[in-house]
């Protein structure tokens, strides 16, 4: 039996939230670390002590030990180094537990071993942490123990941003900022803040630990790099939403727990479309604290499956031919004093505000669709976007049937008099109520789709961090923006202006608006007759970061420095480079130790049983086996014919100077040569016997967990 959670009791409970700092703090110090929070400056260094103090005291109340300055370098996950409380023991051998402003406002980690891609070279070690007080310190349990752990940027000694959190920060001021000049254009004086909120759908796989720990491939990558269909896929739909089973529930339970302890809101929980994949999606929440959280969701998702006997897969596509994994990430923009600026109201052609906020969004994602896609690339989506699976790599918008009459009409006449509306669903049982139904449909495979009061960009990967796409949308709104409000402030007649600028931008940007099937072929005909672009790989996605048109944009609102955004292009290409080598090295591990021994293995069976059967018999017919024999010895000349090929094409990329050549190389010749050794190996785990065959096939993985 389940046991009694009291969800509201144990939510926020590992968390230094405002209840906490109310409790805690004397009322002067909390009100001057509200202003921080809310209006940004500094805090004077005296009450930075008294908040180290205050929660170095709850910590310790908590069962922490340490505290631990937390970051986001450009590795795609979180780090830490611990810190105990301890101080140099007293003359009498007793210690105090002791934390400091200082230490709480900055840490000095040794930065030299972090990507800076030629940012920071490795003699320049100094890199610094800075306490973001916008995100609440929370406490982190595991094998370790308590640690409180406290968000923090990081930058290097010459202030460069060395991780994710220092831009999107830079570009939430970027875009309250320029959304701000938009409302106060509408007369609303009362808001001071426009703040980007985030909510980030995380799809995951669970699959067995025993089984895990017997793939090489699951073990270094995060996915098989092998491995034949299962009999049984996805086809039949009955995975989807289907019966979660105890197995899982018990760990979805555990997960919530945890998460909602760390203030989390874990709200929805579902199987997803493959086997073995599952769904959990939190509450939206300001985008800083959105990315934070996604960053706790997958480390928790990780931490809880070894709790039950599992592992938990975040790889944008741990098998072939099956369903990957991305991460929906849900924005808006919204004032402090409760307005969704994407929120369309009833009538939306009546909402002169909307559409404005909706045509600067449509022009800045036509005008930007090349960093919108490489925000959503990392070396595992590559498998996922413009592959067979969706979305595509092409960036479209989706607005659904209501708004796109409603911009029709402004494209056409320059006023839309009317809008759709939903009606009533009649289900012809009369007992089941009439529901009102939605003036729109739902649209799965647009990357970029309206959804009632917020955009939903679908392409993001499951692993990555969201904190580049929502850094990508907050500074290409703000972008939008300041260019409506320079026009809008300065013209004479306002409602004119206003009129004519949404007509303008909706006219010159609607070929980016597509309501269709994303995923067909139809579809990528018509973009480019449309001439939207189609990059379909990462590496080639990268060189949008370094135009003179993401310079410009990035520079003009202070979010990133021409230098910061070559130093992530370079840790791109090199981080490309680097994960497919060990995916390569990977499979040259696994072909020749375990699988083309195995196989040899069961050729020298089937040659034995030849004999014996025939020393036994002359007249047994031994056809059977010594047809398995010729096609078993066929595949495994073509296995070790491709592992040395790949193998030297490895080599040879090897000796590439550049990064971004080296890049291209792996994407250009090392992939293929991937392919090529994969596909006689899948083949002859489809011939050879299974008690020869050395790991755990796709269908162990994915339907016996
Ligand atoms: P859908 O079913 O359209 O995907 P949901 O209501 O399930 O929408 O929401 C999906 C995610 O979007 C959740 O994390 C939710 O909190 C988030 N979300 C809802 N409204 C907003 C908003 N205004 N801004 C950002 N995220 C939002
Ligand atoms: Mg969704």
């Amino acid at each position: 039996m389940s046991e009694i959670i009291d969800v509201a009791g144990i939510f926020g409970e590992n968390v230094f939230d405002l209840s906490k700092m109310k409790e805690y703090l004397p009322k002067k110090v909390y009100k001057a670390v509200l202003d921080v929070m809310e209006n940004g400056g500094e805090l004077a260094m005296a009450d930075a002590d008294v908040v180290a103090k205050a929660m170095k005291d709850w910590a310790i109340s908590k069962g922490a030990t340490h505290y631990s300055h937390w970051f986001q370098p450009l590795t795609g996950i979180t780090a830490e180094k611990h810190d105990a409380f301890v101080t140099i023991p007293d003359e009498m051998g007793k210690v105090m537990l002791e934390f400091s402003g200082k230490e709480l406002i900055k840490g000095e980690p040794d930065a030299s071993s972090f990507p800076s891609g030629g940012l920071r070279a490795t003699f320049e070690a100094r890199g610094y942490t800075a306490w973001d007080c916008t995100s609440p310190a929370f406490i982190k349990e595991s094998g370790v123990g308590k640690i409180l752990c406290i968000p923090t940027a990081f930058c290097s000694y010459t202030g460069e941003a060395l991780d994710q959190k220092t831009p999107l920060l830079r570009s939430m001021e970027a875009v309250n900022k320029q959304a701000l000049r938009i409302v106060r254009l509408f007369g609303n004086t009362q808001a001071t803040k426009v703040s980007a909120s985030v909510g980030a759908e995380q799809e995951y796989f669970l699959v067995d630990k025993e089984k895990f720990l017997k793939r090489k491939d699951l073990i270094f990558t995060g996915r098989t790099l092998f491995g034949a269909p299962a009999p049984k896929g996805q086809e039949l739909d009955d995975q989807y939403f289907g019966v979660i089973r105890e197995r899982i529930g018990e760990y979805m339970q555990d997960l919530n727990k945890e998460l909602w302890k760390l203030g989390i809101t874990a709200k929805t929980q579902h199987n997803e479309v493959a086997p073995a994949q599952h769904e959990l999606a939190p509450i939206f929440d300001t985008a800083n604290i959105a990315v934070d959280h996604n960053q706790l969701v997958m480390e928790t998702m990780k931490r809880v499956a070894e709790h039950h006997g599992m592992k938990c897969l975040l790889h944008e596509k741990p098998f072939a031919g099956v369903n990957g994994s991305g991460k929906h990430n849900n924005w808006s923009l919204n004032t402090d004093n409760g307005v969704n600026l994407l929120e369309p109201g009833k009538t939306p052609n009546e909402n002169i505000q909307f559409l404005l906020v909706l045509a600067c969004i449509i022009k800045a994602v036509d005008t930007h669709a090349d960093l919108l896609r490489e925000s959503a690339s990392n070396v595992g989506n590559e498998h996922r976007l413009g592959a067979n699976e969706a979305p595509p790599a092409i960036i479209s918008v989706f607005l659904g049937e209501q708004l796109e009459d409603v911009v029709n009409q402004l494209i056409e006449t320059g006023n839309a008099d009317s809008c759709k509306t939903g009606g009533k669903l009649e289900t012809g049982v009369s007992s089941l109520p009439t529901l009102s139904k939605d003036a729109t449909d739902r649209n799965r495979t647009s990357p970029f789709a309206f959804t009632g009061n917020k955009f939903e960009f679908r392409m993001v990967g499951s692993e990555d961090s969201i904190g580049a796409p929502n850094i990508t949308l907050n500074a290409i709104a703000a972008e939008a923006f300041c260019e409506a409000a320079d026009i809008l402030e300065a013209a004479e007649d306002k409602d004119l202006a206003v009129h004519d600028l949404i007509k303008k931008y909706l006219t010159e940007h609607s070929r980016v608006i597509f309501n269709g099937n994303g995923y067909s072929d139809e579809w990528v005909e018509e973009a480019k007759r449309r001439g939207l672009p189609n990059i379909e790989s990462m590496v080639e996605a990268v060189g949008a970061l370094v135009t003179d048109k993401a310079v410009n944009l990035y520079e003009k609102f202070g979010i990133f420095t021409k230098a910061e955004l070559e130093s992530r292009a370079e840790i791109l290409y090199e981080t490309y480079a680097k994960k497919v080598n060990i995916e390569a090295l990977a499979m040259v591990d696994m072909a020749s130790k375990q699988y083309i021994p195995s196989v040899i293995s069961y050729t020298t069976e089937l040659a034995t049983s030849i004999s014996a059967v025939r020393e036994a018999c002359e007249q047994a017919d031994v056809s059977v086996q010594k047809e398995m024999l010729i096609e078993v010895s066929a595949e495994l000349v073509k296995a070790q014919k491709a592992l040395k090929e790949l193998k030297s094409v490895l080599v040879k990329v090897g000796k590439i100077e550049s990064q971004k050549e080296k890049a291209f190389a792996y994407r250009e010749q090392v992939f293929p040569a991937m392919d090529a050794l994969r596909a006689p190996i899948d083949v002859l785990e489809m011939l050879v016997d299974k008690e020869y065959w050395p790991v755990p096939s796709y269908g162990d993985l994915i339907f016996e967990v």
